[in-house]
C-alpha cells in the first residue's frame, strides 16, 4: 500500500513513544492510572491548581528528557526521506519525532508540545529550566518575563482550545492524501480520532497500527496489532 501511494500521512499517537520510555495514558500502567489529568479550566481558576501542574511536570520531566526516538520514530523518519510522507500529524507532546530527523515544518502538533513553554497571554516562548528555576526559589511557576501573564507547557489539557493553524493544516494534509497510517493511538481522543475518518472518507486507504484493538478497526482497510518499532522497520528497512 505504501508503495502504490503518491501522498502518505503519518498520525501517531502515545503508543508510538512507548517504546521511548514514555507510558501512554490509557495502558496498564499509563499515566492516567498515576494521575487524573488536570483540566485547563481549573488550572486557569487556581494558583494551587497551577503549581500542582507544575510539580508534576517536574517530577515527569526526566522521563522526557531522557528519552529517545526508538526504530519506530526512525522508520518514520526514513519514509519521510524517502518523499512519499507529507506530514507527521502527531497527538504527542515529545518532540521526537523532530528529534528523530523529521523537518520541523512536516510535523504538525495537535497537542503542543511539553519540552518548553509559552505565556497563555502574549505567547512567549519561555524554557522549562527557567520555569523551575523561578518555582524552586518561589514555590510557585515564575509569571511571564515578558508580560506578568501565567505560563503553561505548551500542550494543549483537556478544556482547552485546540490550536486552529495545526488543525487547519491536518485537515487540509489529510484530505489530500491517499493513504493514512495510524499509529500507536486508541483512536477516542476527538477532534484528532476525526483525522483517520476524515481520510477514509475522503477515498484515501487507512491502515491502523496499534497493539491492541481501536475505535476505528472496522473502517481500516488495513489493522495490525502489533509493536509499532518492530512493524515499521521491517515496513522501511535500513537501506
Ligand atoms: P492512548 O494512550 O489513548 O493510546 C495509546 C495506544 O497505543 C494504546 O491503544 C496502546 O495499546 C497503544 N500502544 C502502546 N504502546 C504501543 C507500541 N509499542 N506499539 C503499538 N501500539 C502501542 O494515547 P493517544 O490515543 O495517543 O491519546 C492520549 C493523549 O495523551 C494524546 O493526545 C497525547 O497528547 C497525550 N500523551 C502523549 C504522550 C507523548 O507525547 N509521548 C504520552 C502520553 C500521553
Ligand atoms: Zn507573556
Amino acid at each position: 500500500m505504501v508503495d502504490d501511494a503518491q501522498r502518505v500521512v503519518i498520525f501517531t499517537g502515545a503508543g508510538i513513544s512507548t517504546e521511548s520510555g514514555i507510558p501512554d495514558f490509557r495502558s496498564p500502567g499509563g499515566l492516567w492510572t498515576q494521575n487524573k489529568p488536570i483540566y485547563f479550566q481549573d488550572f486557569m481558576a487556581s494558583e494551587a491548581m497551577r503549581i500542582e501542574a507544575w510539580q508534576r511536570k517536574f517530577n515527569m520531566d526526566d522521563t522526557f528528557t531522557e528519552a529517545r526516538p526508538n526504530a519506530g520514530h526512525m522508520a518514520i523518519a526514513r519514509l519521510v526521506q524517502a518523499g512519499k510522507v507529507t506530514s507527521v500529524i502527531t497527538q504527542n507532546i515529545d518532540n521526537l519525532h523532530q528529534n528523530s530527523g523529521v523537518p520541523e515544518d512536516k510535523v504538525i502538533e495537535l497537542h503542543g508540545n511539553t519540552t518548553y513553554a509559552k505565556c497563555l497571554d502574549c505567547g512567549q516562548r519561555h524554557e522549562i529550566a527557567f520555569v523551575r528555576e523561578g518555582f524552586e526559589q518561589s514555590g510557585k511557576p515564575p509569571p511571564c518575563a515578558a508580560c506578568n501573564g501565567i505560563l503553561k507547557t505548551a500542550t494543549i489539557s483537556f478544556g482547552q482550545a485546540m490550536p486552529e493553524a495545526e488543525m487547519m493544516r491536518a485537515e487540509a494534509e489529510t484530505l489530500a492524501c491517499d493513504l493514512f497510517l495510524a499509529i500507536g493511538s486508541s483512536l477516542v481522543v476527538y477532534p484528532a480520532a476525526g483525522f483517520p475518518i476524515i481520510a477514509k472518507q475522503n477515498g484515501a486507504g487507512l491502515v491502523i497500527i496499534n497493539r491492541e484493538e481501536t475505535e476505528l478497526d472496522q473502517i481500516a482497510d488495513l489493522v495490525i496489532n502489533d509493536e509499532a518499532g518492530l512493524t515499521l522497520s521491517s515496513l522501511v528497512p535500513h537501506n
